[in-house]
This record gives C-alpha cells, structure tokens and sequence, in this order.
C-alpha cells in the first residue's frame, strides 16, 4: 500500500524509526484493532492507537461515562458524562483521525456474542475489568485464531502480555489465570480505588503490546514476545517480565478450541 503524502507527514516520526519503518507503518495502517473496554486502559491504548494509524478500529463497551470515570479515562469530558463509552470513544476518534474506521459496538460482550464481534480482528486488546470477560474474550481468539493482548491493572500493579493460544505449544489467557474465575465479576477500581497515571502507563504499555504484534514479520519491534507476561509495579517502580507457560490441560487451548 502507498501512503499518500499528507499521510506520510503524519506518521512522519514513525517511518524514521528503524524499528517500524515505511513497511511497518503500512502494515499498521492496513491493521483491525479491536478494543475491548473503553475505560481507563482503553481510552490511553486508544489515543496511541489510532494515533499510530491503525485504518479500523472497533470499539467495545457497554457503560456510560461517569464523573468519576474523568479522572484517569483520558478521552472524556465533562460533556460526555451520560453518553455510551463506545459512542463517545468513537466520537473522538473521528475528531482525531477523520480518515481512520471506527466501529462501536454498546455491548456487554460475553459467551454468547465474543465471536462475533471480535471476527476480522487483527488483535483484540483487552482492557475491561473482569475475569468472565477476559476469559470469554481469550476462548473466543483462540478460537477465532486471533492474537489477544491483555492489559490490567490491579492498584499499582499493571500487567501486559501478547497471546497466541490458537498456535500449537503456545500459552493462552486461560493458561495464565485457569478456570476459577469464570463466575467472578469484580471491578475493583470503585472499592479500592486507581490513580489516573498507573492506568495511563498500562493502556500506552498495551498499546505498544498491540503493535508488536501488528509488526510481525514485517518490522523488527514485531516482536510479540508470545506469552511473557510483563508485571508493572509502578510505586517501586519498576518492572520484571515471566513466561507463562502452556497449560496442556487447559481447556481454553486444546483440544476442540484448535
Ligand atoms: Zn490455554
């Protein structure tokens, strides 16, 4: 694909980097994100992605902005408060980027519906705030064959990793955290509260994630690093990074899921 050059000039400071390059940000701007949750891990990986041009994003998310949602969830104003995450996240966008597709979708997305609202997706990024719908989301891309990046945040602590459950040997999400929190639907955040910028860094934190997969074989930050998860303790701070490795009685990567 050939950029045209009003576009070039925009991703300018990309196509430098030898590490993404002209090819890369091709590759980028041809790539399909879908973003599940738009709240204080999606709205930053948001604002990074669509400003590295990926061409389709789709949006998922089936809450309203709240005043106390202002605080950390970057792409919101006070003006949205009441309106639907995904719609008010998709209105930014198109005032951002008027040449990139969006696509929201106000939906609890589940069991039932993960399939198809995921379907031509590049990557899914996951940032909502529960296990039952991480887990669905993670069964859904393997069995869609689609790589999932995972981004979230327990108070200071983020944790970021790419997963490639649908390849043979390869870790999944269910791997990582098994199969007790399917029933669970905490959102820890009211309780225990988060600080605005410990969110911002793990959403950009996924975002990057993000691109690394979008980037592989194409440019040399295409360097997935399937199954590492990296843990962000942002008090300290610092970082450290572990491999999950592959449950082979994991019932999220075998057997009829491949
Ligand atoms: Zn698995």
């Amino acid at each position: 694909m050939t950029l045209s050059p009003d576009r070039l000039d925009r991703f300018a400071r990309h196509i430098v980097l030898p590490e993404v390059g002209g090819a890369g940000q091709a590759r980028l701007v041809e790539s399909h994100v879908v973003l599940v949750g738009m709240g204080g891990i999606g709205s930053p990986a948001l604002q990074y992605l669509a400003g590295a041009g990926i061409g389709r994003l789709t949006l998922i998310d089936d809450d309203a902005v709240e005043a106390s949602n202002l605080q950390r969830q970057t792409i919101y104003t006070t003006a949205d408060i009441g309106k639907a995450k995904a719609e008010a996240a998709a209105d930014w966008v198109r005032r951002f980027d008027p040449a990139l597709d969006v696509t929201a979708h106000v939906a609890r997305i589940g069991r039932d519906n993960a399939a198809a609202l995921i379907a031509g997706a590049d990557v899914v990024l996951d940032g909502c705030d529960n296990f039952a719908t991480r887990l669905a989301v993670s069964d859904a891309c393997v069995a869609s064959g689609i790589p999932l990046t995972t981004a979230a945040l327990g108070r200071f602590q983020g944790q970021v990793a790419n997963f490639a459950g649908h390849r043979e040997g390869h870790a999944c999400y269910r791997c990582f955290v098994g199969d007790a929190f399917d029933a669970e639907d905490c959102d820890t955040c009211a309780d225990q509260g988060v600080l605005g910028a410990m969110v911002g860094m793990v959403g950009a934190f996924g975002a990057m994630a993000a691109m690394r997969v979008l980037l592989e074989g194409v440019a040399t930050l295409g360097d997935p690093q399937w199954g590492q998860l990296h843990v962000l303790d942002g008090l300290k701070p610092g970082l450290r990074s572990m491999k999950i490795a592959h449950d082979p009685e994991c019932r999220g990567c075998n057997g009829s899921a491949r």
